[in-house]
């Protein structure tokens, strides 16, 4: 779609775009004034921040990320919103991506001016996702990863003594995710995916100032503010479930230009009725965050890399999961499940 040549804002300025959100032509400094007061609306109209809170900024050095450390950082100073702000950075161990994209944040961290803090999976876990991919194979890498970054994440901010996570989701990746929770049929999920703000039920609360940018406007914003980000894709990501939807989405908006836009209102309309059982939180028994069950999941996850046993922990609970979680020894009843010499094998490479 070519630009139009004035600005349909102040009407002297060149057009350097057509936002891909609303169509309309804006030149450089309309477009930059234009996104950064849709966030401060976001903000102020969802309630995302109190006076005097502590923010830890989600920090990955990719676009997202920076761009919201970038605004949160000026939309502070300039509306007096009483912030302190963090950023906060989960090095996962996944050399050639992580590595460089730390390297980013670094230098953004310098020009910010605001403390950075590094959470890592090795610390945490005794796991790298390097380590684990090599034991799990090409599959299911984000299952581990998901589950531990959200961990890293709530416990390097308690830690840092934050009250709230911001993370920099945006409308695509909330669009992706209603889509993603829909195919599953993951109604529990489904709920909370559209929520600007999470984390009633006593978990630190997250929030997404993002949630309304599209990627595209995003990207257009990092680049006429000549921010660094890195924007190299994880080694990992092609395996995951979560590049189909994007597929199906970018096919989507192809024929239907709104369609972030209506996949993000279907996930905040959506309802889920009274009678729907909802599982009852908890704290897991081994390491105290919040669970549903008797164990977290990250610690069923550890479970099962540490036994040798990666792939039992995967998915919905199963009688073999729920003897990991027991404390039985399932190694006896893996026909067909995993091959018990490759696990035995496993262990015995395994140094703990
Ligand atoms: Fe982790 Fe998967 Fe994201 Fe890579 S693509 S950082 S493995 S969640
Ligand atoms: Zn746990």
């Amino acid at each position: 779609m070519a630009a139009p040549s004035v600005c349909s804002s102040c009407g002297s300025g060149r057009a350097a775009l057509r936002r891909p959100k609303t169509g309309r032509g804006l030149c450089r400094g309309c477009f930059v004034a234009a996104f950064e007061a849709e966030v401060h609306e976001t903000i102020v109209s969802a309630r995302l921040f109190r006076p005097g809170e502590t923010v830890a900024i989600g920090a990955s050095g990719g676009k997202d990320s920076t761009v919201l450390a970038h605004l949160l950082r000026l939309l502070n100073e300039r509306h007096g919103y009483g912030l302190r702000l963090l950023l906060l950075s989960v090095d996962e161990g996944i050399a050639g991506y992580r590595d460089d994209s730390l390297a980013a944040v670094r230098r953004h961290r310098g020009r910010l001016g605001l403390p950075l803090h590094v959470v890592s999976y090795r610390e945490l876990y005794g796991w790298s996702m390097d380590r684990i991919a090599r034991h799990v194979g090409p599959r299911n890498n984000c299952t581990f990863c998901g589950v531990f970054r959200r961990q890293a994440l709530d416990r390097g901010a308690a830690w840092l003594g934050a009250d709230k996570i911001a993370t920099g989701h945006n409308a695509d990746d909330v669009a992706e995710t209603v889509l993603m929770n829909f195919l599953r049929g993951d109604v529990g999920r489904l709920r909370r995916c559209a929520e600007i703000l999470t984390g009633s039920e006593g978990a630190l609360p997250r929030c997404k100032p993002l949630k309304h940018a599209y990627e595209k406007e995003i990207v257009l914003y990092a680049y006429f503010q000549g921010l660094d980000y890195f924007s190299t894709e994880c080694v990992y990501a092609p395996n995951a479930y979560r590049g189909h939807a994007r597929t199906l989405l970018k096919d989507l908006e192809a024929i239907r230009s709104s369609t972030v836009a209506d996949l993000v209102h279907s996930g905040e309309r959506l309802a889920v009725r009274e009678d729907v059982r909802k599982p009852t939180q908890g704290t897991c028994q081994r390491c105290g965050y919040l669970s549903s069950q008797s164990l977290c999941k990250a610690c069923v996850l550890l479970e099962g890399l540490n036994r040798g046993l990666p792939r039992l922990a995967i998915g919905k609970p199963s009688h073999l999961q729920k003897a990991l979680l027991s404390g039985e020894t399932p190694e006896d009843n893996l026909q067909g499940q995993e091959d018990p010499g490759k696990a035995s094998q496993c262990l015995r490479t395994i140094d703990f």
